[in-house]
């Protein structure tokens, strides 16, 4: 806008005033992780070179946990895994993610826990979606479930973030989403910070598949937002296992650089 005479004569207090008026009609809000301007016309509240600063999960990983090993040798028709995966720890198949649980990526996934940003959901699912097409010979599955939260919790938060992603996830993929065939009968213990051994111990048969929901021979892709110790995906894995699934293989946004397990001592 040009600026006029009379513009110029009015008081300066008065041309403030118009101008945070104009500006909170015409500039969006800032990203929710960097505070830039946002100048993408969806509703995710975060800047694309935010969404395009996420640690990836590098190429070289365990073929069953997906743990990046960036120093492990490759021999050549041997299968590359840690050294919790040789000794068989976790009940399901395979596991991918989309992230490393770093930086920003932490508060992003805040961000879905506690404010319900389904846009975001979408975007992660989507990303999802691409790592299960590329993958589909060893991640093939038919149904979408995600990773349960206790009923008390859930009814306290209002919904559940892992079924956030798992429900668009489920329609990218044009497979049924079965929000209640996993329930966890156990709540989380109300500490705050859990040792590694405790946080093992508290998910240890803290979920059973729905009684008279059908799991014999079913392969389950299971969703969650988060992969640090795989205990929780490892205790929701057993479950279906025992239920009579013939795979599980598990998706979740961000894991962990490393599996800590309780024999290592760690905290
Ligand atoms: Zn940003
Ligand atoms: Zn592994």
């Amino acid at each position: 806008m040009a600026e006029s005479a009379p513009f110029r004569s009015l008081p300066t207090r008065w041309l403030a005033e118009a101008r945070d008026a104009l500006t909170s009609i015409l500039i969006p809000a800032p990203c929710r992780l960097c505070g830039a301007l946002l100048n993408h016309s969806s509703r995710i509240p975060v800047c694309e070179a935010c969404l395009d600063g996420f640690s990836r999960v590098p190429e070289k990983i365990c073929v069953t946990c997906g743990m990046p090993l960036p120093d492990a040798a490759e021999i050549a028709g041997e299968m590359l895994l840690c050294s919790a995966c040789r000794l068989e720890t976790y009940a399901f198949d395979r596991a991918r993610s989309y992230a490393l649980y770093e930086n920003e990526i932490v508060r992003a996934i805040v961000m879905l826990k506690f404010e319900r940003i389904e846009p975001l959901a979408k975007w992660f699912a989507k990303r999802l979606a691409e790592i299960y097409v590329r993958n589909g010979e060893i991640l093939g599955a038919d149904v979408v479930v995600p990773v349960p939260l206790h009923r008390d919790r859930e009814k306290e938060r209002g919904y559940n973030q892992a079924e956030l992603l798992s429900k668009p996830l489920a329609k990218l993929l044009r497979l049924p989403h079965r929000g209640v065939l996993l329930v966890r009968t156990r709540p989380r213990p109300a500490k705050l910070v859990l040792t590694l051994r405790e946080r093992w111990a508290a998910v240890r048969g803290a979920f059973e598949t729905r009684p008279g929901s059908q799991v014999d021979n079913l392969r389950v892709l299971l969703l969650d937002d988060v992969m640090t110790t795989g205990a929780t995906l490892d205790a929701c894995s057993k479950a279906l296992r025992d239920a009579g699934a013939k795979s599980v293989v598990a998706l979740t946004v961000a894991r962990a650089a490393h599996n800590p397990l309780p024999s290592a001592g760690e905290s």
